[in-house]
């Protein structure tokens, strides 16, 4: 298995943004191939069936061969995946980002990458600088969060109210 995951060492590594995604990351680096993205992904994990189930879930072999690939260390790519957030959490967690940070979002980087808590709907607040998050593009449905201000947090809604658009 070494001698496998040294020759899939990528031989340019782009470094990550402060929080990126493991999605976006591998994103990044397929652009700068001009491959697609999954064939990025499988180029280290062949078995692999999505880059959002890379984001959801890694085994720690697979996080050691993603590691390998990118010339880091395993707990920097067990660190940019959802990981961390509860499974019950999971399915909650949106597939394009819904808000973004003015302090933290990196400025004219193309492609643009993709920071983890911009897919986490729930946040209001920015996790590195605290921040009010701002409303990406047109949501599907209105942030039930917007009535209220900088800083404050809720649980969450039962309901999503049409009536708040
Ligand atoms: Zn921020």
């Amino acid at each position: 298995m070494m001698e496998n995951t040294r020759e899939r060492q990528l031989p340019v590594r782009l470094p990550p943004y402060l929080d990126e995604l493991l999605s976006s990351w591998i994103g990044r680096h397929a652009s700068f191939y001009a491959v697609p993205p999954l064939v990025m992904l499988r180029h280290c994990l062949p078995e692999a069936s999505s880059l959002r189930a890379a984001d959801l879930h890694l085994s720690s072999d697979q996080e050691i061969r993603l590691a390998n690939m990118f010339a880091t260390d395993p707990a920097v790519v067990h660190r940019i995946t959802f990981a961390n957030v509860a499974q019950s959490l999971r399915r909650l967690i949106t597939t394009r980002p819904t808000h973004y940070c003015t302090n933290c979002s990196p400025a004219g980087a193309e492609p643009a990458p993709i920071l983890r808590n911009q897919l986490l709907g729930w946040r209001i607040t920015c996790p590195a600088c605290g921040n009010q998050l701002r409303v990406a593009g047109e949501r599907e449905f209105p942030s039930p969060f917007q009535q209220y201000g900088v800083g404050t947090r809720s649980a969450f809604p039962d309901t999503l109210s049409p009536n708040e658009a």
